[in-house]
């Protein structure tokens, strides 16, 4: 599991969900809203409108919060690496 750079947290235009957008300090990204989560492009990557806004620097903008893990985080999460991960769960 590679660690966690930024995440931003947005919320649904149609329901009260929220997601959250994340990356990676390899740069890739992660999200666990539906359209990540369904749709596979015909190349077999995936994206979606945070992970577009974020390719496209505006999601700092647009989300509802985003939290920026500095280097210090980073070291201080390979510190709590027994600690299970539970950025998701929210
Ligand atoms: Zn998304």
């Amino acid at each position: 599991m590679p660690q966690i750079r930024k995440v931003w947290e947005w919320s649904s235009k149609t329901s009260n969900r929220s997601y959250q957008t994340i990356k990676y300090v390899d740069d890739t990204l992660s999200c666990n809203c539906p359209g990540w989560t369904r749709h596979v492009q015909p190349d077999g990557g995936r994206t979606c409108r945070h992970c577009r806004s974020v390719d496209m620097g505006t999601a700092d903008n647009q989300a509802n919060a985003c939290k920026d893990y500095g280097k210090e985080k980073i070291k201080k999460q390979v510190r709590e690496t027994l600690t299970p991960m539970r950025v998701l769960d929210l």
